[in-house]
């Protein structure tokens, strides 16, 4: 992959966990490198297919000057989504921000944090039967949609479905959710569980009924099985209130196990 460097942005902000830092101000040098192809840029001389690194410039410095962080990695986590929501040409970027002046009690250069993220594909599947299930739902979607960690987020129609496995219990609203986002599995899963929690859901029976059901059904194409998380979703496949909404969306998806399309599972379910 091609890279675009952009060597020691020199900012000065107000990061700091001092409060003398917040209100003095320092110096901090920013390195970043931007993983994009440049070969039709290169062939047609042309700066609209690539990235213009003076925008890039500006966009870190107005992530870094318009917030004050306590912390470098908060800085760079932030500045790494600004830049990888700016450009869909951007595969990947590693944002590397210097302290120079850190305030600690030793003799050293300068201290800094790097780190590398990069767009990834989210399915998301939505439920709840407790509560204003609409309003549950919608507000889960505002909360990501406000998140700066996700972009080009789209929502499938919710549709009303009879309750899977435990059966005594209302109907649910169930819809989909496809994002594009920087954040890793279990970071994703962190924020879906935060979502969960501020709707008051609650584990009492398994499959029981809830205010708000976030699951993760495909993550890319990745594999995932801890103990947290398994993805994909293990059961998505017999799930017409997963794989019908999910195939407004994302119909060509391939399922990196079963390696079919959402829309041949839904097929297969049907028959
Ligand atoms: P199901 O996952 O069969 O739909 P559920 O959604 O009712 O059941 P929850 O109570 O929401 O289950 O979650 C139980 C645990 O499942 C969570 O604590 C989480 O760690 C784990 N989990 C494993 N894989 C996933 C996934 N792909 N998406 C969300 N949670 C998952
Ligand atoms: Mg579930
Ligand atoms: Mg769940």
């Amino acid at each position: 992959m091609d890279r675009i460097y952009i060597d020691d942005l020199k900012i000065f902000a107000h990061h700091g966990v001092f409060s003398s830092e917040n209100i003095k101000g320092q110096n901090f040098y920013v390195n970043v490198t931007l993983f994009l192809d440049t070969e039709k840029a290169g062939t047609e001389d042309d700066l609209s297919l690539t990235v213009n690194y003076a925008e890039i410039c500006a966009l870190i410095e107005k992530t870094m000057t318009e917030n004050t962080y306590k912390l470098i990695e908060t800085a760079a986590h932030a500045a790494a989504a600004a830049i990888l929501r700016s450009s869909s040409l951007i595969s990947e970027v590693e944002i590397e921000i210097r302290k120079p002046e850190a305030p600690i009690d030793a003799q050293v250069r300068s201290v800094s944090v790097k780190i590398g993220r990069s767009r990834h594909t989210a399915v998301i599947a939505l439920g709840s039967n407790i509560g204003d299930s609409r309003e549950l739902i919608n507000s889960a979607v505002e909360k990501i949609k406000s998140s700066p960690f996700f972009w080009d987020i789209h929502v499938s129609d919710m549709m009303i479905t009879k309750p899977y496995g435990y059966t005594d219990q209302p109907d649910f609203l169930n819809g989909v959710l496809v994002c594009s986002t920087m954040l890793s599995p279990i970071g994703l899963l962190d924020l879906m569980q935060s979502i969960e929690n501020s709707a008051g859901r609650t584990r009492e029976i398994h499959w029981g009924p809830r205010t708000l059901d976030l699951d993760l059904i495909f993550y890319d194409d990745e594999i995932i099985s801890c103990e947290r998380l398994t993805v994909p979703h293990p059961d998505m496949h017999n799930r017409r209130f997963v794989l019908e909404p999910a195939a407004q969306l994302v119909p060509g998806y391939v399922h990196p196990v079963l390696k079919k399309t959402v829309a041949e599972l839904l097929r297969e379910l049907d028959e």
